[in-house]
């Protein structure tokens, strides 16, 4: 769907070309950060010489969120509700609060966790009000279905930003900008399920096996998914077990297990088995919540101590915690076919060897073991790809959210948090001891995390507002000298 205000993609040669801050990529994570600086006052510093938002999609807000089909979230409706909480937004979609269906649906259910297509909805609705209105009221530009293709860290700090219509991807174009929050989401690429397999010491999958990641098997109907395996399984008769391995312990693997029972229980799966590698971990509001499942807590490692949490952020949740509750105590889904298997494959050599046999007797493997960056290419100013830090398959970040390089150094100017990348706990975000990885959720995309990004874009363009301003001084004590030559600037290039 067009809407009217933004840029058509068309007409993506007669955008401006400089801005002090370019938003590449506008799903929850992008969004977020842009929700956060409008409501805290800050849009039009950022703007101050031009904002750009790419992303290839045409619809903006939800990003890979609403794509997938029958998942429920791992938060509760009242927190994907409070990010569209603030006095400021009453003016841009107050209506969506008191009308809107999908909000009231939401709202009757606080403590619910919702369903993430519904959620994207939402999340869709919201985002598109609030670009409608800033394109409106400050100088933002909006370039629909382009993608970008490379990022180029000039040696003045400033970045060269490569895009192209996803409809015409042979016509190249360039922006140029003070700072670049780079949101392009997280991938799980189908060839890492050698590597995971080899990381288990177990053999792997052999020819004529589907293999294929949680992310993409989320996203299709449940027709879709029978067509994809339906054709791989053995008919009853031929007396073969019909078993789909699942790498991976976390929401996503419990979530890809009740999606392939449910939908797959009578297309002809007998079994699933989940491998992971470290112990199924549970979320539980409160220590006495948990101690009255007869779960055992660790006071030390499983408690948030901000929220009092346990398994804050590494615990499953909502119906992730029923599946996994359910696979735990009956093994299999309640109320599907399937049995599940689960084999904690780091637990001993028994166990290792029952991965390698199931994995063996698989005409399936998903692989969903976490996500990587979808980065576009990091250059410098000569061309040569700047490395960065990766750390269990993520980007590392400082404090505001800008990726280290090899040395340990931060690309000043550029700010990546989403999927793929982003902060671990600290203090101020808080969590279980126990938990290393990385947080990524869209309520806290429009709080903590929100304000970190705005702190350094801000701080950023301080900074380039500084050396600038010496860069005129010197221009004009150039001038006096040699008769006045051009000068680089936003009014330059602007209608
Ligand atoms: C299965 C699953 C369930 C989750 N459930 C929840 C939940 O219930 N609650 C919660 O808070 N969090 C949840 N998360 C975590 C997190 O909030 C989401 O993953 C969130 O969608 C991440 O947002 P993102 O902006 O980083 O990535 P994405 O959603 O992937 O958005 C990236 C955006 O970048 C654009 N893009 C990509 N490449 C390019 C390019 N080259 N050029 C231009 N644009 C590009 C895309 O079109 C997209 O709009 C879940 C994650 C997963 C994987």
């Amino acid at each position: 769907m067009q809407r009217s205000s933004a840029v058509d993609p068309d007409s993506s040669g007669s955008v401006p070309s400089d801005y002090s801050c370019v938003l590449c990529g506008a799903g929850p994570a992008g969004m977020g950060f842009l929700f956060y600086a409008f409501k805290s006052g800050k849009l039009a510093e950022v703007a101050r010489n031009g904002l750009l938002i790419i992303d290839k999609r045409v619809s903006l807000g939800a990003g890979k969120l609403g794509d997938y089909v029958n998942v429920t979230g791992n938060s509760v409706a009242k927190s994907f509700l409070a990010c569209l909480e603030h006095e400021r937004f009453d003016e841009v979609f107050g209506d969506i609060r008191e009308y809107n269906e999908l909000h009231r649906k939401l709202a009757a259910d606080p403590d619910g966790a919702p369903l993430l297509s519904e959620v994207g909805e939402l999340l869709t609705l919201a985002a598109e009000r609030l670009i409608e209105h800033l394109v409106e009221h400050f100088d933002v530009v909006v370039l629909r279905g382009h993608e970008i293709d490379a990022i180029r860290h000039d040696r003045d700090g400033r970045f060269e930003i490569a895009y192209h219509d996803t409809r015409r991807p042979a016509a190249r174009r360039m922006v140029i900008s003070d700072t670049v929050v780079m949101n392009l989401g997280g991938t799980q690429r189908v060839e890492e399920v050698d590597d995971l397999c080899r990381a288990l010491d177990i053999p792997l999958p052999g020819n004529g096996v589907i293999t294929c990641t949680s992310d993409e098997l989320l996203r299709l109907t449940s027709t879709q998914l029978v067509d994809t395996f339906a054709p791989v399984f053995a008919p009853a008769a031929a007396r073969r077990m019909n078993r789909i391995t699942i790498i991976g312990g976390s929401h996503s693997a419990f979530t890809m297990t009740e999606r392939l029972a449910t939908d797959l229980g009578g297309a002809g799966l007998d079994e699933i088995a989940i491998i992971h590698r470290s112990p199924i971990r549970l979320f539980f509001e409160t220590e006495e919540e948990a101690r009255a499942w007869g779960y055992m807590v660790d006071p030390v490692n499983d408690i948030c101590p901000i929220t009092r949490r346990v398994n804050r952020s590494s615990g499953l949740r909502y119906r992730a915690f029923e599946i996994a509750c359910s696979v735990m105590s009956q093994g299999r889904v309640a109320g599907t076919k399937p049995r599940v298997e689960l084999i904690d494959a780091a637990s001993g050599e028994g166990e290792r060897a029952r991965a390698a046999t199931c994995l063996t007797q698989s005409c399936g493997v998903v692989h969903s073991a976490g996500y990587g960056p979808n980065m576009s290419v990091l250059v410098d100013h000569r061309g040569a790809e700047i490395p960065l830090l990766f750390r269990q398959g993520g980007i590392e970040v400082d404090k505001f959210g800008r990726p280290l390089d090899m040395d340990g150094k931060v690309v000043r100017g550029l700010f990546t948090f989403g999927l793929g990348s982003g902060f671990r706990p600290d203090p101020e975000i808080g969590s279980e001891a126990a938990f290393t990885g990385r947080i990524h959720g869209v309520w806290i995309f429009h709080h903590e995390i929100g304000k970190r990004i705005l702190t350094g874009v801000l701080k950023a363009l301080a900074e380039k507002a500084v050396a600038q301003e010496a860069e005129m001084i010197a221009t004009a004590d150039d001038d006096t000298h040699a008769g006045g030559r051009p000068r680089r600037g936003r009014a330059d290039h602007r209608r």
